[in-house]
Formats: structure tokens, C-alpha cells, sequence
């Protein structure tokens, strides 16, 4: 017997629509590329989304058919992720920040059949444009006066005119949940990047974990503030999970220095923002040179790659900001862990309660994870042992898009788990803590050395903004660690001094072998720091002793 309750299919457009009929007025503030600040409200984003539909319906483009983005965040990004997934298209956000014969590859292997972009990237498509040969629609995020005159770009029109004469009115298609919605291809850093293709179903079942008091709490008392771009992993899921629960949305649009961001978190009275690492690093160094405080910001997410113990200090003590520790991966929507106290370390003594704020976190209802051995079996939670994770969950790719690379599941008596390429360890209480990529493990005489553990400590040291630590090959000890660092502006520390600092931090042969002073770390489309790319630089380095 079936239970006998409503079967509607679960879909983006409805996110945009509750959040219409159910906040309003509640605001939505981008800062645009143009250089103003905009703002509307959740009605006039559900109006124009319904316009966008209708202009995309009148391109052609089939069911299923990708449209392809290249925007940062702001309102009529928002627009296109509910107008072009909530008519039964793909919405496939790319990044900017990569080369341009990789955008080429990845609008090629996409097929997709349109691409609207931010006028700031127009550079960048009048270089590529021609190489991209299944897009036969060019349209600028921008109004018809601001259209350039000569770009090259054959039919190339304006986001507004485009949309001007569309109905607001219609009502949204109904189709299947499982249905393509958004493409997002990994960051890849090695081979070809490979595509993640989510559905309406597993949007929404992500944006109902991702809104839980212990992963984002996203509420209609909220203003939020996704400096993550809506081009890596759907800016997290923040857009669809704030129509949701009707939270204020502030975005960024290309501001992303420290300055602009202060200043949007004040002005808009953010109260929660999520962005990887280096942004946060940018901001707070911005906070300490000009002796500045939040008034209202009371959270913020932090993911990506391993945020450093020091920063979550930082914030809890001189800011009075919680960090939310997160682990995901574009694999998996990306939401796999959030990081939040249980009650029985509410009243753990401030410094142990760090140790647990530290670590990723806990798995969100819907996800469950487990390390393995080399031998596939299921190593014990005493948060000592070490493993590579692998996951499960509705929101969670069981393939590739065009099944690219085969099939990446590992098939286990309890079903298909997808390896994550990360190692960690989960404790008793059921806390994650990532030491590495599987790929960037520092093996020294048949022993792991944390490569996230070592930088950590570099990062706690006041003269230091930024460091990796990679494996160098050893006669005698297989691998020994090398320390990446950059200094803060103006400020020194030596090799030793830096060297030193490690003493009682971690075991002595864990000590990295040589430190190496360099101007900047290479980072990644998505802000991560480049390993291999260090590694290349480093190879052949000679270690002293
Ligand atoms: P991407 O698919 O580009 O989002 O990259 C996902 C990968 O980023 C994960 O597999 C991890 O290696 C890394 N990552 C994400 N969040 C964290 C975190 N909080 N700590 C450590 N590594 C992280």
C-alpha cells in the first residue's frame, strides 16, 4: 500500500515561488559590475526568473539542453539559475577564473547551446567565443545602452532586451524531479575536468539539509552574504536555501578584497557569510591594519580546503564570529559536513572546544561517510586512525556527466559509495577531520605526515599569511616534508625562527625539512592552493642535511 499523500515532484522554480509569495519584500542587494549597488526584492527575482523561462524557451533550446554561465554573483545570475533550470534546462555555471582553452573544452564538452556573461569577462569571450562551437546564443548581463557597440560577437544582445517583452506571468512546467538542473564541472587537477550534473530532486533535498540548525541555519531572520561564487558548486547551495527559508541575499558581484567586503557585511547587516579560506584571510588582514569590527555578523561558513585553527581563533576571539567549519566537494553538492558543538562540549573549556571547532565536522542527515583501509574495510571511529572517506547520499554523483571516466562508485554489500580522494579520521562523536588528499600525504619512513596539520602551525605564526607544505622525494625516508610559506606584508621571520616554532606543535620528525619563502602560493580556479603546481617548482630542490 502507498502512503496516499500529494506527489508533487520536488523543483527549483518552487523555491523561487515560495520564496515570492511567502517573503516578498524581503531584499536581495548585488553589487554589480557595472559599479552601483542594486536592489529588488524575492517578488521582482520570481517576476523576472518567469521572464527569463520564456526567453529561453524562445531560443529553442531543447529539454535538458545546457546554458551556460560566466558570471559572479549577483541578482541576474540569480535569475538564470531559476529560469533556466526551473524550465527543464541546464544551468551550467563556469569559471571564470580558469584558462580559456580549458573554458573552450569544458563549453565543447557541455554542448551548450547558450552563454550569458558578465560584461567584465567580455575580454575573455570575445577571445574564445569562436571556439565554442555548439553556443549559437550570446547574451551580455547587462542593459541594451550598455550593450558595446563593436564586440565581434555574432548576434551578440543584451540580458535586458532579451528578456523586456517576455510575460512575468506564466506558470512553471511540471516534470520529472529527477530531471537535469544544473551542470558544474569539477576543478580537476589533473586530466580533464569532468562534469557533476545535478538534478531538481537532489537541489532541493540539499537545500533542505543544507537550511538544518547544525549545518548552515539559514533563516528569514538572515541576512547572508555568499562570497563563494555562484560558479563553484552553486554557490554552495546558498541561493536556493536562502529562497527557501526567505534570508536576505547580499552578493558580492567581482568585489572580493577585503575592503569591499567589510564594507558590504556593514552596510547590508550581514549576519552569515560563507567563502573558502584565502577570502576570509583577505578580509581579516584588512580588520587588524585598520582596527576594524563586525556589528553584525554572527557566522560564517568556511570551506573549500582546510581552514587553519588560527583563523577560527581569530574570529571567535577578537570578532565574536562562530566559524562553521565545512567539508564538501562538488561531487556532493557540495554540503557533506558542517562543523557544530554538541551539547555535551557546550561547556568544554574554550581552548579544547577549539580542538572540535577545528575539525570539518559532522555529517548532515543525508550523507554518511566511512574510511576504509587499503583492504576496503571500515576502519574504527577513535578520531586516531586514518582512512580515505568515502560517501553516500541523495545529493551525492552517482557518475560523471556523458559517464565520463567510467563508474567512479565503489559497490560494497551496503551499496555504492563514492571515494572521496580524501583521507581523514572520524572520531567517537562522529566529527570528520580531514588530513589530506590522498594525493598530497606526506609518507616519511612508512609514517603519514599531515601536509594540513604542518600548514597550520605555519599559519599560527604571526609573520606568516599563507603556506603549503609538500612531499619531497627521500633516499633514506621515502618523502620528507618542504614548507611553502608567505610572510605577511611587512613583516619577518627566518627560516629558523619559523622552524623553531614547530617545537612541541608536532612530533620532531614531522618537522618540515627546509622552509622556502616565496612571494605568492599558486592558487586554483576555486582558491585552493596549487600542490602540483608547487611541486613542479620545488622538484629537485635540495634539502639541507
Ligand atoms: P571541489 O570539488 O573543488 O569543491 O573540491 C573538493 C575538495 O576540496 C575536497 O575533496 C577536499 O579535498 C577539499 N576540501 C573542501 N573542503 C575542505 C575542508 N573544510 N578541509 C579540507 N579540505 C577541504
Amino acid at each position: 500500500m502507498l502512503g496516499s499523500m500529494q506527489d508533487l515532484p520536488l523543483s527549483i522554480s518552487s523555491l523561487i515561488e515560495f520564496a515570492a509569495r511567502h517573503h516578498h519584500d524581503t531584499e536581495i542587494v548585488s553589487r554589480r559590475v557595472e559599479g552601483d549597488t542594486h536592489r529588488y526584492t524575492y517578488r521582482d527575482a520570481a517576476r523576472r526568473s518567469r521572464k527569463v523561462a520564456a526567453a529561453v524557451e524562445r531560443l529553442g533550446l531543447g529539454f535538458s539542453d545546457r546554458f551556460a554561465t560566466l558570471a559572479w554573483n549577483g541578482y541576474r545570475h540569480l535569475e538564470l539559475y531559476f529560469g533556466i533550470s526551473g524550465c527543464g534546462r541546464v544551468v551550467h555555471t563556469l569559471n571564470p577564473r580558469l584558462a580559456p582553452e580549458q573554458l573552450v573544452w569544458i563549453a565543447n564538452h557541455a554542448e551548450d547551446q547558450a552563454l550569458a556573461f558578465d560584461l567584465s569577462f567580455l575580454p575573455l569571450v570575445q577571445a574564445v567565443w569562436r571556439q565554442c562551437k555548439t553556443v549559437r546564443h550570446w547574451i551580455a548581463l547587462c542593459d541594451e545602452a550598455a550593450l558595446p557597440p563593436a564586440s565581434g560577437i555574432d548576434g551578440l544582445r543584451s540580458y535586458e532586451a532579451w528578456i523586456a517583452d517576455e510575460s512575468d506571468a506564466r506558470a512553471w512546467p511540471v516534470f520529472d524531479e529527477r530531471s537535469a538542473a544544473a551542470l558544474c564541472y569539477t576543478s580537476g587537477t589533473t586530466g580533464n575536468p569532468k562534469g557533476v550534473l545535478y538534478s531538481h530532486r537532489s537541489t532541493l533535498l540539499h537545500a533542505y539539509a543544507g537550511a538544518l540548525p547544525d549545518a548552515l541555519a539559514l533563516s528569514a531572520r538572515d541576512s547572508v552574504l555568499p562570497v563563494v561564487p555562484m560558479f563553484h558548486v552553486n554557490g554552495w547551495g546558498i541561493p536556493y536555501g536562502a529562497a527557501m527559508t526567505g534570508a536576505k541575499l547580499v552578493f558580492p558581484g567581482p568585489a572580493l578584497d577585503g575592503k569591499s567586503v567589510y564594507e558590504l557585511l556593514q552596510s547590508e547587516r550581514v549576519t552569515m557569510a560563507a567563502g573558502v579560506p584565502t577570502v576570509w584571510l583577505m578580509l581579516l588582514n584588512h580588520m587588524q591594519q585598520h582596527g576594524l569590527r563586525f556589528d553584525h555578523l554572527k557566522r560564517t561558513v568556511i570551506g573549500g580546503s582546510a581552514c587553519p585553527p588560527a583563523m577560527i581563533r581569530s574570529f571567535r576571539d577578537e570578532h565574536g564570529v562562530t566559524v562553521l567549519h565545512a567539508w564538501g566537494m562538488t561531487e556532493m553538492s557540495p554540503i557533506g559536513t558542517v562543523c557544530n558543538l554538541k551539547l555535551a562540549q557546550r561547556d568544554l573549556p574554550a581552548e579544547e572546544q577549539l580542538g572540535v571547532l577545528a575539525k570539518q565536522g559532522r555529517a548532515v542527515f543525508g550523507v554518511d561517510l566511512r574510511i576504509v583501509g587499503p583492504d576496503g574495510q571500515e576502519l574504527p571511529w577513535d578520531g586516531q586512525t586514518s582512512g580515505d572517506l568515502q560517501v553516500q547520499g541523495p545529493w551525492i554523483a552517482s557518475a560523471y556527466f556523458k559517464g565520463e571516466g567510467g563508474d567512479p562508485l565503489v559497490h560494497t554489500e551496503d551499496g555504492p559509495w563514492f571515494p572521496t580522494g580524501d583521507v581523514g579520521t572520524i572520531d567517537a562523536d562522529g566529527f570528520l577531520q580531514i588530513t589530506d588528499r590522498s594525493k598530497d600525504v606526506i609518507k616519511s619512513g612508512g609514517e603519514w605526515i599531515s601536509s594540513i596539520d604542518i600548514e597550520n602551525v605555519a599559519v599560527a605564526h604571526p609573520a606568516i599569511a599563507m603556506a603549503a607544505c609538500i612531499a619531497l622525494p627521500h633516499p633514506k625516508w621515502d618523502e620528507r616534508p618542504l614548507l611553502v610559506a608567505v610572510r605577511k606584508p611587512g613583516a619577518a621571520v627566518t627560516r629558523e625562527e619559523l622552524l623553531s616554532f614547530y617545537e612541541g606543535k608536532v612530533a620532531k620528525w614531522q618537522v618540515p625539512d627546509d622552509v622556502v619563502f616565496v612571494e605568492a602560493i599558486p592558487l586554483g580556479a576555486t582558491g585552493k592552493m596549487q600542490k602540483n603546481k608547487l611541486r613542479e617548482q620545488f622538484h629537485g630542490h635540495a634539502m639541507p642535511g
